[in-house]
């Protein structure tokens, strides 16, 4: 059901990670998150980090904010995002971790190349065991947000088979087991998500878009198995809350996993079947390439779009996200738009200001439409010229 997009008109919003503070230099490693809370640095630099990841977002004018991953520790190309779940979850070796072979999931990159770095630095645990929530402890992470903000906060993690691909494994039998026993474990998480309140849960990165661009003919992870994977993941929680299904083209250290820009096209049919409210594509690093394929095949959903980009630094002007907008809504009701990141900008790669700067051109240029449209506008306090401290010209 929609909750965090509901009676908002062109809602704003981005991925999940920002960038991390330079004093924030605490890392959570394999302690559960409510053991380290228990230390007072940890602490203090958690929820400092916090307060600015939602003030930033705040002060841009988002309608709808997150945690920043705030729980991420400061790893190679933000390897926590996958490695959190193993790391927290029952049914893992906790101790001795490994690092996961070559070429698993598909990803491959020679020594040379920046993400070789990204594989080396994927170490995880092993599976020994049935897998359960242990201590993911999402909706502790959750409400520590939420009580930090009146907007709602929208809350993101990996998908199961992203964690599945870069588990080792000494108890399941098949790939699909593990895949299929890491979704349900999740889906008990985020029922209870669901139950404490939160508005939005995002399933980040389903690979059926991978699979289609990589053409892996693979009789074992197949389109039908991943749409089976996100909606075990999803069972029961449309009925509570909001799901969104996160799709992009990669980012850790900021970048894309093909070195050319892929097309959606072969995969948007396939989207259709995910069992979520919203689908989110990147779409400002591909200059909007598929937005009329995107507009005519999904339905029945909200669909969000990248109009920054995470890669680069250069900060997007408020006409170039006004142009994307206008563009998109050629193809989508204002209804069904919600206007998003292309992905999170918070994995190793950019500064604040500049993912900063990014947020508020996002709100200006989806203010320039609004006003088209006759529509309300976002208090952009960041870009608020009375508060300007330059010398006005004589
Ligand atoms: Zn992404």
């Amino acid at each position: 059901m929609y909750r965090g997009t509901k009676d908002i008109m062109l809602p704003t919003t981005i991925t999940g990670s920002l960038p991390r503070p330079s004093w924030y230099t605490e890392n959570l490693g394999t302690r559960m998150f409510l053991d380290a809370m228990v230390n007072r640095r940890y602490r203090e630099q958690y929820i400092d980090t916090l307060t600015c990841y939602l003030r930033d977002q705040e002060l841009a004018g988002l309608d709808i904010v997150t945690d920043g991953d705030c729980r991420f520790d400061d790893d190679v190309g933000g390897q926590s995002w996958t490695s959190y779940p193993p790391h927290h979850m029952s049914g893992y070796e906790r101790a001795n971790p490994r690092p996961t072979p070559a070429g698993r999931g598909g990803l491959w990159f020679p020594r040379g190349h920046i993400l070789h770095d990204y594989l080396e630095a994927r170490v995880m645990p092993t599976i020994i065991g049935p897998v359960g929530r242990g201590d993911l402890q999402y909706t502790a992470l959750w409400k520590t947000a939420q009580r930090l903000t009146t907007r709602p906060v929208k809350f993101g993690a990996v998908c199961a088979e992203l964690v599945a691909f870069a588990s080792q494994d000494r108890h399941y039998k098949s790939v699909p087991d593990r895949i299929l026993a890491i979704a349900d474990a999740f889906n008990q998480e985020y029922n209870e998500l669901a139950d404490a309140g939160c508005p939005v849960i995002q399933i980040e990165e389903p690979q059926l878009h991978f699979l289609a661009v990589r053409k892996i003919q693979d009789s074992v992870i197949t389109p039908d198995l991943m749409v089976e994977v996100f909606n075990r993941t999803v069972k029961g929680l449309r009925a509570k809350t909001e799901v969104w299904a996160h799709t992009c083209w990669g980012n850790p250290s900021q970048q894309r996993m093909h070195a050319q820009i892929q097309s959606y096209k072969p995969v948007l049919e396939t989207y259709n079947k995910v069992d979520a409210d919203v689908i989110t594509f990147e779409s400002a690093s591909s200059g909007g390439m598929d937005l009329e394929a995107i507009g005519k095949t999904i339905k029945d959903k909200k669909i969000a779009i990248g109009v920054i980009d995470h890669h680069t630094l250069q900060v997007e002007t408020p006409d170039e996200v006004a142009a994307h907008i206008r563009t998109a809504l050629k193809y989508v009701t204002p209804e069904r738009l919600v206007i998003s990141s292309d992905c999170g900008m918070g994995r190793e790669g950019m500064s604040r200001r500049h993912a900063f700067y990014k947020m508020v051109s996002l709100v200006l240029g989806t203010n320039m439409v609004r006003k088209e449209l006759g529509l309300p506008q976002a208090q952009c306090l960041a870009a608020d010229e009375r508060y300007s401290l330059v010398v006005p010209a004589k």
